[in-house]
């Protein structure tokens, strides 16, 4: 849990002082016996998600895992499963996304954070920022993945670069007819926004 970076506190994490603090003054323990235990019998999502992706670093998997929590609890985990499941978006954090739907009932995981074994590529950070996820936590980053071969730097290069100008054939057609299911979704007074 302790990366080098990101870990600015929360729930049951202990920081480690800076250079630049000075000596704390002693003072009297916390009285926060139950919720201090608590913290210490969880199992520490980052380490679960690390688990699952060191589980799931074999032939027919991938070496990624995500855990998702809500109010410092586990609601679900998931491991990378594009090759066994044949499902090119099976990524660790998509699979625990989908699963945290099911079970919450909700498309809306505003009060939840991810656990993700290393940084999100930008498909599921695009989830994330859909499913409303309130942080995210990651111990490897893209360099790390880059360096045993999941390199997803072309992919923020694409998304910065004009449709016409990316390597990806992207040609606009029926512009007209297409809006006309924008123009139904306006017409409708019992859509609801997500
Ligand atoms: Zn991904």
């Amino acid at each position: 849990m302790n990366s080098d970076a990101g870990d600015q506190g929360g729930k049951g994490r202990r920081r480690k002082p800076s250079d630049d603090e000075t000596e704390p003054t002693p003072v009297p323990a916390p009285a926060e016996p139950d919720a201090k235990q608590q913290a210490e019998d969880a199992p520490d999502p980052m380490e679960l998600a690390i688990r699952l992706a060191k589980r799931s670093a074999k032939p027919g998997g991938g070496p990624f895992g995500a855990v998702i929590v809500r109010d410092g609890a586990i609601v679900c985990s998931g491991a990378n499963a594009v090759v066994s499941s044949g499902d090119p978006t099976a990524h660790a954090e998509i699979v625990a996304i989908r699963e945290a739907a099911r079970i919450l009932g909700t498309f809306d995981l505003s009060d939840c954070e991810i656990f993700a074994s290393c940084e999100p590529c930008p498909m599921c950070l695009g989830a994330i920022y859909w499913a409303r996820i309130k942080r995210v936590w990651y111990a490897c980053d893209r360099d790390d993945a880059a360096a045993v071969g999941f390199d997803d730097a072309f992919l923020y290069d694409e998304i910065e670069r004009k449709p016409s100008k990316r390597k990806l054939p992207m040609r606009r057609v029926l512009r007209k007819k297409g809006l006309k299911a924008f123009q139904a979704w306006l017409a409708n007074p019992d859509r609801r926004a997500y």
